[in-house]
């Protein structure tokens, strides 16, 4: 399917994206990828919720609403034209009820992402001596379903991939849940009309192939994302870019064409 949407980047008011990830690329290198609907989400600590890390605390509303007088500025007047822009927001979970966005400071945003799984963040976002694959599993499939509980989330963000380990883990972990414990999830995402994104994690080639039209897909995401399909979900796109040049240096949208063809989708929030 040919992608025109992208609702998941970061502008440098995110601590970790490039000091040059300006909105004003973003628009002038997603249009020239054919992209027509952009969305931008910084991470976002609101402060109305106790519990914030050193490093989520300047991060809250007031600081990522910077990027709506920016938007308004000439530079980004300047190359606007022919995109639907969208101002939406990635926010922390920590489980439970624990979501780093107030339902109050929700209105402020156009769509929320959800990580369900930023765990990465040790001792934060998972207890810091977990490391058996079981246990990395089933804490997973357990903020998956909690996620969807809160029905705050218009997406939930690169869902089952354990960042934080080795590079072989997202695939080990994936690899052990089973397609009647996906589905679970997705019937539970498809209730909660929260849409399932396609990260570019998804989307990487596994044989390090950058060539055109050919991208061998990794095998544990097609099925995922195949089961997320044939559940019914609605699927977002995210690039997850922390600098326009990403994007470019990935070629554009043509691997998210060509993976959602491979598994069938059809239904993609925001895409024309
Ligand atoms: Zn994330
Ligand atoms: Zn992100």
């Amino acid at each position: 399917m040919k992608i025109t949407s992208d609702i998941h980047t970061h502008t440098f008011l995110s601590a970790c994206a490039a000091r040059e990830s300006y909105p004003q690329d973003f628009m002038r290198v997603c249009k020239s990828f054919g992209i027509k609907t952009l969305g931008f989400s910084d991470h976002l600590w609101d402060k109305a919720v106790p519990g914030s890390s050193n490093w989520y605390a300047p991060q809250d509303v007031e600081h990522v609403l910077q990027l709506k007088e920016l938007l308004k500025g000439p530079e980004c007047q300047a190359q606007c034209g022919g995109l639907k822009i969208l101002f939406g927001c990635e926010t922390e979970f920590l489980g439970g009820k624990h979501v780093a966005l107030s339902r109050e400071a929700m209105s402020v945003f156009d769509y929320v992402l959800i990580p369900p799984d930023h765990f990465h963040m040790k001792g934060f976002t998972r207890p810091a001596d977990l490391n058996d694959p079981q246990g990395i599993k089933e804490l997973m499939i357990r903020r998956f379903m909690e996620v969807m509980d809160l029905g705050m989330a218009t997406s939930v963000v690169h869902p089952f991939h354990a960042m934080g380990w080795t590079p072989e883990m997202p695939r080990l972990i994936q690899s052990m849940i089973t397609d009647n414990e996906y589905i679970e999830c997705f019937t539970a995402a498809k209730q909660a009309n929260c849409a399932i994104e396609i990260n570019s994690c998804a989307v990487k080639p596994i044989d390090g192939n950058d060539g055109v039209g050919d991208d061998k897909f990794s095998p544990e995401y097609v099925r995922m994302m195949t089961l997320a399909r044939e559940t019914g979900c609605t699927f977002s796109i995210g690039t997850d870019a922390h600098n326009p040049k990403s994007i470019e240096n990935a070629g554009g949208y043509g691997r998210f064409d060509r993976f959602t063809d491979v598994c069938g989708i059809t239904k993609i929030l925001f895409n024309d």
